[in-house]
């Protein structure tokens, strides 16, 4: 293992291997990841995958049809030698609560403001949609097209192969234990196999970047949360778009090959780094999923697996510096969407941390850590 680097990046999820592209195609040398497990065996490895700009804030529908513009270019953008999939067949979102139908309008209004062209649906046109959706639960919907999902493994693949070209060094199965600070500024990183001498790390360390802060010295207001997910034996091609539902608390897709994925939050999920399966998901999720969809009553589940979600007191990403301690970066906080946001967190954050602020098409001093002192949350309506 090298023993001293440009830059540090402590995780090899999407945002990590995001942003380590993004460092050497701007031309940085010495950036090494570094990743306690294998690549994407975080949340990114373990998410749904799917991607929308149906929001409910100008900035989160500006920051995710970015992202998506950057997915539609991606296979390209890093010469892939593979397919990361990226199926464009819609998110549609149900609202079954008069205060979503009210919600929906408003979001729908903001999106064709932005240039995303959302529309907003009755249950008999969501039904033309998905042929089998029980509208018994749905009073609207709303529906992009150019929403969807694509698969997390290929996708953190494909920015770890192309940074690898450019010249960023990955080292798998190595933990970081500790950062080391002097006089208020990151002078390297200590792992299980060795220290790297550095003064710039990023914390793109998901579920764990609580931890990560805390060997710096910062205190991160973070939660960690457990959410579970399940996937079917693969069936015929039955449904194109993404179907989510926040009061029913359900996202559902098929995926290219057949199988469907979906998951649920659980409102009783205490905070912590439990990744278990749980028989009672199992449960729930299969009666919330045969009570919309019915068709899938009689489908067999093959797999059942869990990830973090890392809760931001706003359910925002935190972006950018830390005041307290020079050289240290953050890319943390996803709260359950930080894999739609990845092309954008890795190229905003490469810019950042070399000092590109000027040249960014998004500023980042919203999604600040300072933004929780400020009591300057942002409040997202539209959360699953
Ligand atoms: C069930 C589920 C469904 C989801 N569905 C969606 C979705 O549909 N769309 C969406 O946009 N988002 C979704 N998300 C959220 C999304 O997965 C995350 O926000 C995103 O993947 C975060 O990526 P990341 O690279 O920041 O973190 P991660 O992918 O978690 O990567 C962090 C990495 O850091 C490593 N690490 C941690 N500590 C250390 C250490 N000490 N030393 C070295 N390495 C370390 C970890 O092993 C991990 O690989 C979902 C999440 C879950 C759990």
């Amino acid at each position: 293992m090298k023993n001293s680097a440009e830059i540090v990046i402590i995780g090899g999820g999407i945002s990590g291997c995001a942003t380590a592209y993004y460092l050497a195609k701007m031309g940085c040398t010495g950036v090494v990841v570094l990743e306690k497990e294998y690549i994407a065996s975080g949340a990114t490895g373990r998410c749904g995958a799917g991607v929308r700009s149906q929001w409910g804030l100008e900035l989160n529908c500006k920051l995710t049809k970015m992202s998506i513009d950057m997915f539609e270019e991606l296979d390209e953008e890093t010469d892939y030698d593979g397919d990361t999939e990226f199926k464009q067949s819609g998110y549609l979102m149900l609202a079954s609560t008069e205060k979503e139908v009210e919600q929906f309008k408003k979001n729908v209004e903001l999106q064709n403001r932005l240039g995303i062209k959302s529309e907003l649906l009755t249950p008999a046109e969501a039904l033309k949609i998905v042929p089998f959706l029980n509208t018994d639960f749905v009073m609207a919907a709303s529906f992009h097209q150019k929403d969807g999902h694509l698969n997390p493994f290929y996708v953190t693949d494909a920015y770890m192969k192309a940074a690898r070209r450019l010249g960023v060094e990955f080292y798998t199965y190595t933990t970081v234990k500790d950062i080391k600070v002097e006089k208020g500024k990151v002078v390297g990183v200590v792992t299980d196999k060795g220290e790297i001498a550095t003064n710039k790390v990023l914390n793109a360390a998901g579920g764990w970047a609580k931890e990560i802060g805390a060997m710096a010295g910062v205190e991160l207001p973070l939660t960690p949360e457990r959410r579970e997910i399940l996937v079917t034996e693969p069936l015929e091609a039955l449904l194109d778009p993404m179907v989510i539902s926040t009061s029913l608390n359900f996202y559902c897709q098929q995926v290219p090959h057949g199988s469907f994925i979906m998951g649920r939050g659980n409102p009783h999920e205490k905070e912590g780094l439990n990744q278990a399966s749980s028989w009672d998901f199992l449960v729930n999720m299969s009666q919330t999923i045969t009570k919309v969809l019915p068709i899938l009553s009689q489908v067999r589940v093959v797999k059942q697996f869990a990830g973090l979600y890392m809760m931001s007191p706003d359910a925002a990403p935190i972006y950018g510096s830390v005041p307290a301690v020079d050289g240290l970066y953050l890319a943390v906080g996803f709260s359950g969407h930080g894999f739609m946001v990845g092309p954008m967190t890795g190229l905003l954050m490469a810019q950042h941390i070399l000092g590109k602020d000027n040249e960014m098409v998004f500023s980042l001093d919203k999604l600040d850590l300072g933004r929780f002192e400020r009591g300057e949350l942002i409040c997202e309506p539209s959360v699953v």
